[in-house]
């Protein structure tokens, strides 16, 4: 339930504040923008 917390990045397509979930960051408006899965860490 509480496991969404904002991370305070904003989505890089339309700068809203994405929720980091697990280790996903989650755009409202997007979705799923980044996962542990990606290099991009
Ligand atoms: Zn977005």
């Amino acid at each position: 339930m509480s496991d969404e917390v904002p991370a305070g990045r904003p989505c890089p397509r339309c700068g809203t504040p994405m929720y980091h979930r697990h280790c996903k960051y989650v755009c409202p408006n997007h979705g799923v923008i980044y996962d542990c899965a990606d290099t991009f860490y």
